[in-house]
């Protein structure tokens, strides 16, 4: 076996790019809590009916727990996107070990015990795999980049969405600081089902089956 698939199998377990035997899509947003751009997907997304998965800052938790909590009183799913957005290369073990006790006090008060995390910048090392690893936390990458937070403007990601094979099982990375966002959200949504695809959370277990 070469070694690229055997790396790839030893780190499919616990990093995951797609839900390929999931009958859903899933909307993730990184960056959040964010006050001013976080209600108004929310909004599109209950208009919608639509459940999504909010991988958060731990540090714009602390700053405003009031956006957490409407996203958690909406349904959503909650996930970890680091304490301050540094990338997993510049944490040192220690760091590491902090960052996966931090999710469990962090999500506490919402009475979840978060499993996803969302490496910044989806860098990955062999070492924070271990620690993340043992830990019993899961890598959630994405198989669909919208560009929010590219610069592409907004006819631009909805094209993307329209030009792209999407399938079953995919994961889309927006941005809720994204400034665009908002405006083609609802679109992507409508267009999305009218193809017959499905919105699932990662909070739902029955949604993410990989069996
Ligand atoms: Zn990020």
């Amino acid at each position: 076996m070469p070694l690229k698939q055997l790396v790839k199998n030893l780190l499919s377990p616990i990093v995951i790019y797609r839900f390929p035997a999931s009958p859903f899509v899933f909307l993730t947003f990184d960056d959040g809590p964010d006050p001013q751009g976080t209600p108004a997907i929310l909004k599109i997304l209950d208009e919608t009916n639509t459940k999504a998965t909010f991988f958060l800052e731990g540090r714009k938790m602390e700053q405003y727990p009031h956006v957490v909590r409407e996203i958690h009183r909406s349904g959503h799913a909650l996930a970890y996107h680091a304490f301050d957005h540094r990338p997993m290369n510049e944490l040192f073990l220690s760091e590491l070990i902090a960052e996966c006790q931090r999710m469990k006090i962090l999500f506490r008060s919402y009475g979840q015990e978060v499993q996803f995390f969302r490496p910044p910048y989806g860098k990955i090392t062999i070492l924070s795999l271990f620690v993340f690893g043992l830990y019993n936390k899961r890598f959630i990458q994405w198989s669909v980049d919208s560009g929010d937070s590219l610069g592409c403007d907004a006819k631009s990601i909805v094209n993307r969405f329209e030009k792209r094979n999407i399938q079953q099982g995919d994961i889309f990375l927006f941005h809720d600081d994204a400034e665009v966002t908002p405006r083609v959200l609802r679109e992507i949504i409508i267009d999305l089902r009218e193809s017959g695809f499905s919105f699932g959370s990662l909070q739902r277990r029955k949604d993410i089956t990989t069996a």
